[in-house]
């Protein structure tokens, strides 16, 4: 749910991190609801909602606002604006009267977000997907960019989600942005990058990777 706290503004849950119950703006359901058609408009689709996407994924507020309010009568532009404001996960941003995705596209966008300045990247995967990663790359099908994580822990979780055993796969980010590879900062936990070849990837031991496995526990 969307709440708003009178000394800090919107947020998401119960309360607000100073302990205000606050005023709830939307139940869990509308802000699901609210977040699949946002996600659609600036991520996916935004033509067939009739909006008008600019090469760097930026799209009218106001037209967003009308967007929404024609497909949920109790939605306007203030409901994206705190759908926005309180997303730990800073998926979108908003500047003057433009909103757009910070991640995640599948529609063509130049993202010009700044430069990545770490020199070890981290991608998560199955112990499949990492063989075939070795040998072809780190590639999206259905997304502009690809994800990778900031720390080999964060990869790990990240692949906890899809697989049971995750291997992590190291990028020297520093080599391959070199060689011109664009490599973005999204936010403290996501760097999105172009297509990185498979020369600048390796996979990581696990005693590199400073995670409690099942066998660690049982030990
Ligand atoms: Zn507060």
């Amino acid at each position: 749910m969307i709440k708003r706290c009178p000394q800090h503004g919107f947020f998401r849950g119960e309360q607000c991190e100073c302990g205000s119950a606050g005023q709830l703006l939307l139940d869990d359901a509308k802000t699901e609801q609210l977040g699949r058609l946002v996600a659609g408009c600036l991520r996916h689709f935004p033509g067939d909602l009739g909006l008008v996407m600019d090469s760097h994924g930026w799209v009218d507020l106001n037209k967003l606002g009308q967007v929404v309010t024609s497909r949920h009568r109790w939605a306007n532009k203030e409901l994206v604006i705190a759908l926005v404001m309180s997303d730990s996960k800073q998926r979108y941003e908003i500047l003057g009267d433009r909103v757009r995705a910070r991640y995640g596209h599948s529609v063509d966008v130049e993202l010009d977000h700044p430069e990545n300045k770490l020199p070890k990247l981290y991608y998560g995967a199955s112990e499949e997907e990492a063989d075939r990663i070795l040998e072809i790359g780190i590639k999206s099908a259905s997304q502009r960019y690809v994800h990778l994580s900031t720390t080999p822990e964060k990869a790990w979780h990240v692949a906890t989600f899809r697989t049971g055993n995750p291997r992590v796969i190291q990028a020297d980010a520093a080599a391959a942005q070199k060689a011109g590879v664009k490599m973005m900062t999204v936010n403290d936990d996501i760097i999105i990058s172009e297509t990185i070849p498979a020369r600048f990837l390796a996979i990581l031991a696990a005693k590199d990777i400073a995670i409690q496995t099942r066998t660690d526990q049982e030990n």
